[in-house]
Order: C-alpha cells, then structure tokens, then sequence
C-alpha cells in the first residue's frame, strides 16, 4: 500500500484506539465507587475520580482530597480517568499514606501476596469521619506486575444506622432492667413472706416469678453483647497472657449444679501450662455458655466433655456433648440472636436463645472463631479457636 494509506491507517487505528480509551476512561471515570490500584509494594497507583472524592471528603483533615478533588483527577489524562503515578505526584502518595495508616493493608495484603481478594473496613477519621468498605482482587498490572485492584464504597451510613441499632437496643435493655428487677423483688418477698396463702395465687405468683427471671436473663445477655459489640468497636477490650485451666475451672463451677441436675458428668482436658492471649472474663463466658447448652441439649446422664489444646498457632477449646445433634440446615443459623432448633426446647431449660451470638462475638473480639461439628443423633462438638 502507498505509504500515505498506510499513515492513514495507522491513524484511525490511534483514533479508534483513543476512542476505546477515553470510553474506559469515562466507565471507569463514572463509577460511583472508587476504583483503586495498588502496586507489588502496597503504594497506590492509580485512583479513580470516586476514590478521590471518597478520601477527599474525608481526608480533608489530612491533607489529601481538598476542593474539587473529582473534577481535578478526571481532567488528568490517566488510563480510565485515573491519575497515573506521574501525574498524581503528592496526593497520590499523600493518599497511599493515609489509606496505609488506616489499615487498608489489610485487604491488599492478600491480594497482592496470597493471590486472593479480601474485604475489610476503612475508617478515615477527620472532620466526619468516615467508614469506606474495601474490596480488593490480585490484579496484573501494565507488565504483568501483581497488584491489587481495590474497591471502595463509603459504608458511614449503613455504620451509623448499625450504631444505632445497637445504642437502641443497649438503652432499651438498660430502661427494662429496673423495671424487671424491681417485679422479681416484690415477687420473691410476697411468696417468702407466705402474704399469700392462697394456692393458686401462689402459683401464679411462681409463673410470674419464672417469666420475670427469663426476661431478666434475656436483658442481662442482650446487655453482655452491647456491651462486647462496643468493646470491639472501640478496641476497648482488654488482653493478657493467660493460663487457660483456671478459667475452664471457673466456667465448669458456674455449670455444676445443672449438670448435676441433669445427671451430667464433666470431663476436663487442658495442660496447666497452657496459656493464651485473651480476656479471661469473656473466655469464661463463652467456655459457660457453651457448657450449659451441652448440658441441656446433651443426653440425660451422658458426660459432656473439655478439651483445651494448642493447634496450628492457635489454641482451641471444644466442648463436646452426646445429645441430638443439629442438622447441617441449622449449623450457621444458631450463632445467629434468638435462633432455636427448637423453641420449646430452649424455653423449658431457661435459654436466652442469645447464648451462641455470644459467643460468636466473644471469639471475634479475640479475632478468632467458633464453629461447630455435629452428628445428628450423636451430639456436637463446639470449636471455640483463639488465636495465639
Ligand atoms: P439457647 O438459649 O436457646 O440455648 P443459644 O444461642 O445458646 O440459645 O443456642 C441456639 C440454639 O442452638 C439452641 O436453641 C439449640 O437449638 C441449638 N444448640 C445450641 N447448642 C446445642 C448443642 N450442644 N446441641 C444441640 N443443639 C444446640
């Protein structure tokens, strides 16, 4: 071809490929959440013009988004509206500061070294502070680099509304609590005082009894999980090298007399040396809590066994029982508020229905878990793993 229908062709393909650009560009450029890449050494390098606007507003304190932070990055001539690293120069760096002291690490950590995406929250303090919900994926970058590519979404008022969920619930249970305490009072003085010989006001006055005990325990333990839910939130919880046999003796104490009353012997396994990293307190929360539904779901006169041991830098406590078992169907479901395979069940031995969300919360404070294996028919073994 003559060389001028070969430069003509050369230039529409420049126009054709600049046209395929600017549309990513404007994709990218228009999405409504931030689109960011970080490089192999966890520095940001590319940042869409959401992702300005995410950090702008709330890293105005720090120095990084400022006035117009959007329409200034989209006018930068990056792939897909992004600012390059050359282009970006200080605020890209002043960003990656802020983004690493606020922990974004831990969601490009996986990415860029395990090769697999992770999710976590961002909370970038400031005039309003603000909560952003990280996502990030193992990306290849221009020469096939490993990078991780993060999504960002701001999740404030989602976490704001979830703060007062929680703030709703401590209050009411606080507001409950005189009141019900104050029916168990007068009720326990009128069966004491024998005021009422009247057998059938007697009994009555014993289901009132029963039913204010039950609410009683309901808001002590919606109370105990405000109270882990906002330790956990503001890292207020406490941690110390513990031995873990005194604990487990203590929690085994606070179940003696329902196992006795159920014909339940308690078995123990846990070395004297053994120590972890832990809040005793809630431990010995969730060992009791875990014992006491071994107890009651477990068989009549059956042994309900503890075994605590380090595994794989952890430490794991398993309570094992020899009751009914759960069905795969409900496994998830009962670390879940007043979830019960069986309500009736539950009412009858006093059950909160709140006692496995404990738990639950108890191991995540700890950043550990629980979990539960079970054999329908042949019982259950509950998996409490702290980390350290
Ligand atoms: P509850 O106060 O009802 O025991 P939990 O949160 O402790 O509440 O437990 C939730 C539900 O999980 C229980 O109602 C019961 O159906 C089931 N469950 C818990 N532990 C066991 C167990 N060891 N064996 C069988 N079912 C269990």
């Amino acid at each position: 071809p003559p060389p001028e229908a070969a430069a003509a062709a050369a230039q529409a393909r420049l126009r054709r490929l600049e046209r395929a650009n600017q549309r990513l560009s404007a994709v990218i450029g228009g999405l409504p959440q931030g689109v960011l890449v970080f490089g192999r050494d966890g520095s940001l390098q590319e940042i869409n013009p959401a992702g300005w606007e995410l950090l702008g507003a709330a890293g105005a304190g720090g120095g990084v988004g400022g006035t117009g932070g959007a329409g200034e990055a989209s006018s930068e001539d990056g792939v897909g509206g992004t600012d390059g690293a050359a282009a970006g120069g200080g605020r890209l760096s002043a960003a990656s500061e802020l983004l690493q002291a606020h922990g974004v690490a831990a969601v490009t950590e996986p990415a860029l070294h395990q090769g697999e995406g992770a999710e976590g929250d961002v909370r970038v303090p400031g005039p309003e502070p603000r909560w952003l919900q990280a996502q990030s994926q193992p990306f290849a970058g221009a020469g096939g680099e490993p990078g991780a590519l993060v999504v960002l979404r701001d999740v404030t008022r989602l976490r704001h509304l979830e703060q007062m969920r929680r703030d709703f619930v401590a209050n009411v249970s606080h507001e409950l609590r005189t009141p019900v305490t104050s029916i168990s009072g007068f009720v326990e003085t009128l069966l004491d005082n024998e005021m009422c010989g009247d057998a059938e006001a007697r009994r009555f006055l014993q289901i009132i009894q029963r039913q204010s005990l039950r609410l009683g325990a309901i808001i002590d333990d919606l109370l105990s999980l405000a109270d882990i839910e906002l330790g956990e939130e503001r890292s207020s919880i406490t941690f110390a090298d513990t031995a873990l046999a005194p604990v487990i003796s203590s929690a085994l104490l606070s179940c003696g007399h329902a196992a006795a009353a159920r014909g339940v012997t308690l078995q123990v396994a846990c070395d004297a040396d053994l120590t972890c990293r832990m809040n005793a307190q809630l431990v010995e929360q969730a060992v009791t809590n875990l014992l006491d539904n071994a107890i009651n779901y477990g068989s009549r006169g059956a042994p309900v066994a503890v075994r605590a041991r380090r595994a794989a830098g952890a430490v794991l406590i398993e309570v094992t029982d020899a009751g009914s078992g759960i069905a795969p169907e409900h496994r998830e479901r009962i670390f879940e508020r007043f979830y019960r395979v069986d309500r009736a069940r539950s009412r009858d031995y006093g059950g909160t229905g709140l006692g496995l969300a404990i738990v639950k919360h108890i191991a995540q404070a700890h950043d550990g878990e629980v979990s539960v294996r079970s054999s329908v028919g042949r019982g259950s073994t509950f998996t409490l793993r702290l980390p350290g």
